[in-house]
């Protein structure tokens, strides 16, 4: 089968590999729509070490092609959708609570890092009954897709952000993740949601998706904008979706005292990430910095995907541009260099 790889950091490209085979409790899933995520650009770029032609890819829906003489619930032929994170679920961690964490820090997270992604022809799940979750009929490929990653770490942004009903969210960045982290910020409850975007196609998509203002760093200090919306209070929930430095010392500098920093962006430069001491209360100003990686999970695809079942958002409004997988590389260049207005590149096979 084909699949498209990273040869080594800064390097993609096709190779031929086998199709995968299950263990007893995994599946083997072929694949129908994918999309492009920039965590895969800090793959390739080196943010988790140097790899070898490791496929790519963790955002994918597809059909059962086979599965392990234990699966019960999934049979070939089943559409599903398969969470980017696919933790393994007797994992102490697992049972504490924090899955997406089992086998040690960020464990969960297997696709295009521990082993290959879904980038290919076909991929392989494991424990296919805890990892997979059956679309509904009246939900097409390209729409589920986004729950992989997007609505489920988006929304996980929201989650963890403690929000009051008629509190205070700013979100800093509306790229995908941060546009579903708005979505999530409304259906919490906010009473003003504060999107921090300087491009123009992605301010006004996270005005559709729930921002009742845009902060707009290229032309004022969004620190100030802030406070001066919130009465000098700050707000009660800053959700940090695009992971920079800067950002996250505006996250802290912006949140009330008492209030929940909700980091969702994936830090992927420089050694460490830096807390604004005064801000901060030197220590003790009460303000709660929450970390999350994307849960996976059938329950949580299965709620996901009843949300789009229920149309209670569109998320292709964030699909700017569509490839046939043979087209992989183009698709991956634009995402990477963030050219032509790219939000979502789908992958269609
Ligand atoms: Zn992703």
């Amino acid at each position: 089968m084909k699949a498209f790889v990273m040869k080594a950091i800064g390097q993609v490209g096709f190779i031929e590999k086998p199709i995968p085979r299950p263990g007893p409790n995994d599946a083997i899933v072929k694949t129908t729509r994918a999309l492009i995520c920039t965590s895969d650009s800090h793959t390739v770029g080196g943010a988790i070490g140097q790899r070898e032609n490791l496929t790519l890819g963790h955002e994918a829906v597809g059909v059962v092609h086979e599965v392990g003489s234990n699966v019960k619930l999934f049979k070939p032929g089943d559409r599903v959708l398969v969470g980017a994170i696919t933790p393994d679920w007797g994992d102490p961690a697992s049972q504490a609570g924090h899955s997406s964490q089992s086998g040690g820090p960020l464990g969960g997270w297997k696709f295009s890092n521990t082993k290959d992604g879904v980038f290919a022809e076909y991929f392989h799940v494991n424990e296919a009954d805890a990892n997979m979750a059956r679309i509904p009929a009246s939900v097409p490929d390209e729409v589920a897709v986004y729950c992989a990653d997007m609505l489920s770490t988006g929304f996980m942004g929201a989650e963890n952000g403690n929000i009051p009903i008629g509190g205070t969210v700013v979100i800093f960045a509306e790229g995908p993740v941060g546009l579903m982290a708005t979505v999530g910020a409304k259906w919490c409850g906010a009473g003003l949601i504060i999107g921090v975007e300087t491009v123009p196609r992605r301010q006004e998509l996270a005005r559709t998706y729930g921002a009742d203002v845009i902060a707009d760093f290229s032309k004022e200090d969004v620190v100030q904008r802030i406070l001066n919306l919130t009465d000098g209070q700050g707000v009660d929930t800053a959700i940090e979706a695009l992971g920079t430095d800067t950002t996250f010392q505006n996250a802290i500098k912006v949140t009330k005292a008492g209030g929940t920093i909700s980091n969702i962006g994936y830090h992927g430069q420089g050694d460490y990430v830096h807390i604004p001491r005064v801000e901060w209360g030197v220590g003790m100003a009460a303000k709660t910095i929450t970390t999350g990686l994307c849960p996976g999970g059938r329950l949580r695809m299965e709620r996901l995907l009843r949300v789009l079942e229920m149309k209670r958002v569109d998320p292709t409004l964030m699909t700017t541009h569509t490839f046939p997988f043979e087209q992989m590389e183009k698709a991956f260049e634009i995402m990477d260099k963030k050219m032509d207005g790219v939000i979502k590149p789908l992958i269609v096979f």
